[in-house]
C-alpha cells in the first residue's frame, strides 16, 4: 500500500488531531509491519517532548511520558533535527526506556523528526521486538509521513489555541517567535531558565556572566542640570573623553598584536570621533546650555544618530554603531566607571556582530558573543570563527529579556543561547565543554595527516583565510594551501585604499606560510556586504544585489590593476593563483581578463612569473548556466556556495530571520554544484568550493563524492572534517550520487547522505 496515499485519506476523514494521529499510527504500523509507531510532539509549555499518540505501547503512558529533546534517543532525533534507525536500541549509547510504556521489549527503532522549516515539532518513532535493520525505503517513507503530518499537527494546534485562548496563548506567542523557548524552572533560585535558538554562528561554548555592547542600561536623566557648575561638568566631559581614548587606543594596540597591523585600523572611526573637535565642542555647548555631562552626551550622540537617519544601509549601520558604542563608553565612565572592563570572562551580548566588535571583544578576552542580529556567514561572523571565539547569531529579541550580570551560556556548535541556567543545565554544558575540548585537542594531532578515506581516495583541503592571525591557523591546522584569500579587509577598514607597497607585505605572509602550497589571491569583492566608504555606494536600495564585485572593480581599473600588480609582484617566481569574483556574463570574465592581462604586463621587472592561473568564482546562477563556456576560459572554477545560495533561494546571507531558507542541502544548490564540476572537469580545470559549506563535515563529504578537487574552509573546521573523511568510504557514496541528487527535498537529501557515511563506516 502507498503510505502516504493511505495517510492522505486518513488526515482528510479525522475530527479532531488525537483521532488523526490514532489514525496515523495505527496506519503506519499495520503497513510498516512494526510492533510499535508513536508520535511524540513538542509542547511550546515547558518545551519537553510529550507522548501524544501510540499503537503498541502501553496506552496509560499516553500523555504522561515526557522527555527533554537531547534525552533518550528520540530526544536526540529531535534536538538533533536527524533520523536515527538502530537495530538494538538497548545498545545505542543515549538509549533510555521508560517502564510505564512496556517498551524495553522491543529492538529496533526508527525515528524521524517532524519539523517546519527548521522549527522542530516533534518524532515519529517505529520499533520492533525483532533486530529489523530498517531499509532506505522505509526511512523514506517514514520521513514523508513525518512531514505529511507536520503541517496537520501544526494546523489543529493553532485552531485549539484560538479556540483556546487559555492554553492557547504560549502556542501563539511560540508561533510568534519561534526561537524562543521557555525552559524549566529553575527550582534552587526560583529564576526561571530560558532557552533560545539563533544561528551557530562560531563554534565552542562559553559559560559565563553576561555584559551588554552597544547598549548602556542604567537611565540617563536627558534633561539633569549641572546645577549652574558648568565647570565641573565641562571636567567630567573633558575626562571621559580622555579615559575612552585611553580605552581604545588599548584595545587598537591589542588588536595590532593579536591580528596584526591592518585590522588595528578598524577603530579607526572611534578614534577620528574622539579627536574631533567639532564633538568636543557640541558636548560643552551642550553643558553650556546647563546640561550635566552624562545629558550632555545623550543628548549630542542622539543628534549624531539622528543625522544617520534609520539607515538600512550596512556600512552607515556600522557607523552608526561606533557612534552608539562610544556614547556608551563614555557614559561608562562617567556614570560608572570602569564599566568596560568587564568584558573579561564574559559572554557579551550586543544588537549586532561587527567584525570591530570581534576583533575588541577576542583583543579583550571575551568567552563569547550572542548577537540579535547576523547569520552564519556575515563577515563578523566568519571573523569570529577565525578567531576562535564562541558565538551565537540572529537571536531576535534576546537583549529585552537579559540583564547584565546574570549567568548564560553560549553553545556556537548548535545556536542555543540559555539565561539564567538551571544548575543542572549547567553541569551538562560543562561535561559538553570539556568533551568539546578534548575532541579539539584529539582533532588537532590529525594535522600532518591527509584527509584519506578509508577507501584511500584523498581530498586536499585549502584554507579560507583573510587575516594574518588566519594565515597562521591554517598551518596549524593543516591546510595544504589558501584556496581563497579574501583580500578585502585592510580596503574596508579605512578611508585611503592601501598602496601597492602595502598590499604586496599583507599577501607576502600568505606565501612566507605557504611555501609550496596553492595559494589563490581573489580580486576584491568589494560592495555587498563588504564596504568601502569611497568606492561602494551607501544609498543602494539592495546593495547585494547591486553595485558591487567585479562589475564595481571594472568601472575602477585602476584599483583592480594596481591589486593584480602587488600579487604578482610578491609572489616573484612563483605561479599563484588569481580569482575573479561574482563573474556573471563572458564579456564581463573577458573584460576582467583584459584588466588583469594587462596589469601583469606592465610589472617592471623581469625576474617575476608572469603565467598566473586565472579561475573564477561560481556564485551566481548564472554562472552555473554557462560554466561549461565559462570554464573554456580559464584555468580553474571556485565555487562560492555562501553567495550561490544566496542568489539561488533568495535568502539573504545577513538576514537572520530568513537563514533557514539558505539551505545548502536544498536539491536545487546541490544539483548546480554538481552541474558546475562537470562543467569544469569537461573542460579539463579543477573544480574547488570556497563556501562555508564545506566545512560541515556531511557535505564536506558530499562535495567529496561529487568529485570536488580541493574545497577550502574555515581552518578550524579542517581538522574536523579530514576526521569525518577519514572514517568514511567515498566510492559507495560517489555511485550513489545521482540517486542523491535526484531526491526531491532537503530533509531527504540530509537524511540519506547520513545514512549512506553511516554505512560505510
Ligand atoms: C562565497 O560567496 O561562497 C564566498 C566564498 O565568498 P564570500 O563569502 O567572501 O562572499
Ligand atoms: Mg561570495
Amino acid at each position: 500500500m502507498n503510505i502516504p496515499h493511505a495517510l492522505a485519506q486518513v488526515i482528510r476523514r479525522s475530527p479532531s488531531l488525537s483521532k488523526l494521529l490514532e489514525a496515523t499510527v495505527e496506519l503506519v504500523a499495520r503497513e510498516m509491519g512494526t510492533d510499535v509507531c508513536s508520535v511524540y510532539l513538542l509542547e511550546p509549555a515547558g518545551r519537553r517532548l510529550r507522548l501524544a499518540a501510540t499503537h503498541g505501547l502501553d496506552r496509560r503512558a499516553l500523555g504522561k511520558v515526557t522527555l527533554e529533546p537531547g534525552e533518550g534517543i528520540t530526544g536526540i532525533v529531535v534536538s538533533e533535527m536527524r533520523a536515527i534507525a538502530v537495530e538494538d536500541a538497548s545498545k545505542h549509547p543515549s538509549y533510555r526506556y521508560f517502564p510505564e510504556t512496556g517498551e524495553e521489549q522491543f529492538h529496533s527503532y526508527l525515528g524521524v523528526p517532524m519539523a517546519i522549516r527548521n522549527r522542530p515539532v516533534g518524532a515519529i518513532v517505529v520499533q520492533s521486538t525483532d533486530r529489523r535493520r530498517f531499509t532506505r525505503d522505509e526511512i523514506e517513507t517514514l520521513h514523508t509521513i513525518a512531514a505529511q503530518l507536520v503541517g496537520v499537527v501544526e494546523n489543529a494546534r493553532l485552531i485549539d489555541a484560538l479556540d483556546h485562548p487559555d492554553r492557547g496563548n504560549r502556542y501563539l506567542e511560540e508561533l510568534r517567535s519561534w526561537r524562543r523557548e521557555t525552559g524549566q524552572r529553575d527550582s534552587e533560585n526560583g529564576e526561571g531558565e530560558v532557552v533560545y535558538h539563533g544561528n551557530a554562528a562560531s563554534p565552542g561554548i562559553a559559560i559565563g556572566r553576561i555584559v551588554f555592547r552597544g547598549r548602556y542600561d542604567p537611565p540617563v536623566d536627558t534633561r539633569a542640570s549641572n546645577g549652574g557648575d558648568p565647570a565641573r561638568e565641562r571636567e567630567r566631559v573633558d575626562v571621559a573623553m580622555e579615559k575612552t581614548l585611553g580605552d581604545v587606543q588599548r584595545i587598537q594596540e591589542a588588536a595590532e598584536k593579536e591580528t596584526d597591523e591592518e585590522h588595528a585600523l578598524i577603530f579607526s572611526s572611534h578614534l577620528l570621533l574622539l579627536n574631533d573637535p567639532t564633538l568636543e565642542m557640541r558636548l560643552h555647548e551642550a553643558v553650556d546650555e546647563g546640561l550635566d555631562a552624562a545629558a550632555a552626551v545623550d543628548r549630542v550622540f542622539a543628534t549624531l544618530e539622528s543625522q544617520l537617519g534609520n539607515v538600512t544601509d550596512a556600512y552607515l549601520q556600522e557607523r552608526a554603531e561606533d557612534i552608539r558604542d562610544l556614547r556608551d563608553r563614555l557614559l561608562g565612565h562617567i556614570l560608572e566607571a570602569g564599566a568596560q572592563e568587564r568584558i573579561a570572562q564574559s559572554i557579551v551580548f550586543a544588537h549586532g556582530i561587527s567584525p570591530s566588535l570581534v576583533v575588541e571583544l577576542k583583543v579583550q578576552g571575551a568567552l563569547g558573543i550572542v548577537t540579535e542580529r547576523g547569520g552564519m556567514t556575515s563577515h563578523g561572523a566568519l571573523l569570529a570563527r577565525a578567531m576562535g571565539i564562541p558565538a551565537v547569531t540572529g537571536v531576535e529579541g534576546i537583549l529585552a529579556d537579559v540583564h547584565s550580570g546574570e549567568d548564560a551560556i553560549a553553545d556556537g556548535q548548535t545556536g542555543t543561547v540559555v539565561l539564567r541556567p538551571a544548575p543542572r543545565t549547567l553541569v551538562r554544558y560543562q561535561k559538553k565543554a570539556e568533551k568539546v575540548a578534548a575532541t579539539r585537542s584529539r582533532l588537532e594531532k590529525l594535522r600532518d595527516e591527509p584527509a584519506r578515506s578509508t577507501d584511500g581516495e584523498v581530498l586536499p583541503l585549502l584554507a579560507n583565510v583573510s587575516l594574518a592571525s588566519e594565515i597562521r591557523e591554517a598551518v596549524f591546522y593543516g591546510a595544504e594551501g589558501i584556496g581563497l584569500y579574501r583580500t578585502e579587509f585592510p580596503f574596508m577598514i579605512r578611508e585611503d585604499f592601501p598602496t601597492r607597497e602595502e598590499q604586496s607585505r599583507i599577501y607576502r605572509r600568505a606565501l612566507t606560510a605557504f611555501p609550496d602550497g596553492v595559494i589563490q589571491f581573489r580580486i576584491l569583492d568589494l560592495g555587498g556586504d563588504k564596504y568601502h566608504p569611497r568606492i561602494t555606494r551607501a544609498d543602494e536600495l539592495n546593495p547585494v544585489l547591486g553595485y558591487r564585485s567585479i562589475r564595481l572593480l571594472l568601472d575602477h581599473p585602476k584599483i583592480l590593476k594596481e591589486q593584480v600588480r602587488a600579487f604578482v609582484q610578491v609572489a616573484g617566481r612563483r605561479r599563484i593563483g588569481i580569482l575573479i569574483p561574482m563573474i556573471s556574463s563572458l564579456e564581463e570574465l573577458r573584460r576582467a581578463r583584459e584588466l588583469i592581462a594587462e596589469a601583469i604586463g606592465e610589472v617592471d621587472d623581469d625576474t617575476v612569473e608572469r603565467d598566473h592561473r586565472i579561475g573564477l568564482m561560481i556564485e551566481l546562477p548564472a554562472a552555473v548556466e554557462i560554466a561549461a563556456e565559462l570554464s573554456r576560459q580559464v584555468d580553474f572554477l571556485s565555487i562560492g556556495t555562501n553567495d550561490l545560495i544566496q542568489f539561488t533561494l533568495a535568502a539573504d546571507r545577513e538576514n537572520a530571520r530568513v537563514s533557514p531558507f539558505g539551505d545548502p542541502y536544498h536539491p536545487a544548490v546541490l544539483r548546480m554544484i554538481r552541474r558546475t564540476i562537470e562543467a569544469g572537469h569537461g573542460a579539463g580545470i579543477p573544480v574547488g568550493c570556497c563556501g562555508e559549506m564545506a566545512a560541515t563535515p556531511d557535505l564536506a563529504a558530499l562535495l567529496f563524492a561529487m568529485e570536488v578537487d580541493n574545497p577550502s574552509l574555515t581552518p578550524r573546521a579542517i581538522p574536523t572534517v579530514k576526521d569525518a573523511v577519514r572514517r568514511v568510504r567515498i566510492l559507495p557514496l560517489r555511485k550513489k550520487i545521482d540517486e542523491v541528487l535526484a531526491l526531491p527535498e532537503s530533509g531527504l537529501i540530509r537524511a540519506r547522505i547520513r545514512e549512506e557515511l553511516e554505512r560505510t563506516k
